[in-house]
């Protein structure tokens, strides 16, 4: 279903899954005078914490997806990974922001490198593989090192393996652990870049500046803005999102994660269409958050501005960081956001501490 017409505040948002990206969504929307329904298998999740209502049930339970289609006004989704049949259903009774075609891009990371590809978006080499022996073929023409990742599923550098100098084929296809997967090349990068945009219902388009990004175990560490790149180099990532986001004809918020490489190029490693670990910046930084970006977009109201008037250093709370709360809460300058899980386990996302510092212009 579509409709381009404002959804007025108090109305009912449905978000699909329950981390601490529709937490903070769900905040940002009671602000704007919004009720949230949280959809997801896990009782107690961070976003069902904090929204006025939630249903507990898989994301293929055609009864209660329906009931849920039934008892929201728009949906959108924190966490992309739901099967198409399920958007299907919801999308026949409600309007569903974004659209299956751009979950369907993203969920899978071969036809995420086909879309950038076809878009004049360069990616690090890639060859889809199949078995153990598609995969010494894609070495031989890819070269070492590589990596390994499964095509679906994949986040935090969950069903990804290196294949070094020595790595042993048969083992590498073994421990990667699905019947699909891509080998991409290992990009020497220089850096990490991300960017987010939001597009609204009548195309209109908001782009927050791109964000540097530090990952220690395949795992966002810090986030820093403004990222350390030229102009030509912001401009470019930014062109890169916008294309993107167009091509697609998102209605939502989208966030390309990119290298760039040592001679400046920026190639498209993933992209995900919600809001991103990378922009929890903006909520201290920039006039609109993210967050609030993501609830104008989906329910057809202006974007906001993304202008934001300080820099900042964004640092993940990873299982026992979030032990620290205290000390951080001794920093008066610092910004802490936790997300209310209750169990901190190795590699969880537990919060986030936002540093800003005076915009260098
Ligand atoms: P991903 O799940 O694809 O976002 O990968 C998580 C992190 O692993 C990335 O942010 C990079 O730090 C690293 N990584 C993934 N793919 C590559 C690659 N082809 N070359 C170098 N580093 C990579």
């Amino acid at each position: 279903m579509t409709d381009a017409r404002p959804l007025a505040p108090g109305s009912t948002i449905g978000i699909v899954g329950g981390g601490q990206l529709g937490r903070m969504a769900a905040l940002a929307a009671a602000r704007l005078g919004y009720r949230v329904h949280i959809y997801c298998p896990e009782t107690a999740s961070p976003a069902a914490q904090v929204a006025a209502e939630a249903t507990v049930a898989a994301y293929d339970d055609r009864e209660r997806l329906a009931a849920f289609a039934q008892a929201v006004d728009v949906i959108t989704f924190e966490f992309e990974n739901i099967p198409a049949e399920s958007v299907r259903l919801l999308a026949e009774r409600v309007p569903v922001r974004p659209s299956w075609r751009v979950l369907d891009v993203a969920q899978d990371r071969i036809h995420e490198k086909r879309f950038f590809n076809d878009n004049g978006i360069a990616t690090p080499p890639w060859r889809e593989v199949a078995s153990a022996a598609d995969l010494a073929a894609a070495v031989e023409a890819i070269g070492r090192p590589a990596v390994l990742k499964s095509t679906r599923l994949g986040y935090d550098g969950k069903g990804q393996v290196k294949i070094g100098p020595d790595a042993d084929l048969n083992q590498a296809w073994a421990a990667m652990g699905a019947p699909v997967g891509v080998l991409e090349g290992f990009v020497d990068f220089a850096g990490e870049v991300s960017v987010i945009v939001a597009r609204g219902v009548h195309g209109e388009v908001a782009v927050f500046d791109p964000a540097w990004n530090v990952h220690t175990d395949h795992i966002l560490d810090t986030t820093t803005i403004p990222a350390p790149i030229t102009a030509a180099e912001a401009d470019a990532a930014v062109r890169i999102a916008r294309t993107c986001a167009e091509t697609l004809g998102l209605v939502g918020l989208l966030a390309v994660e990119m290298f760039l490489t040592r001679d400046g190029r920026l190639l498209a490693n993933e992209m995900a269409p919600r809001p991103h670990n990378s922009g929890h910046w903006t909520i201290d930084a920039c006039i609109t958050d993210q967050f609030e970006q993501f609830v104008r977009a989906v329910c057809g109201l202006p974007l906001g501005s993304p202008e934001r008037h300080s820099d900042a250093v964004m640092r993940n709370l990873i299982g026992e960081d979030a032990d620290q709360w205290l000390d951080i809460l001794r920093d008066p300058g610092a910004k802490l956001h936790l997300y209310g899980k209750a169990e901190s386990r190795p590699g969880r996302k537990m919060g986030h501490v936002t540093r800003l510092v005076a915009r260098q212009r």
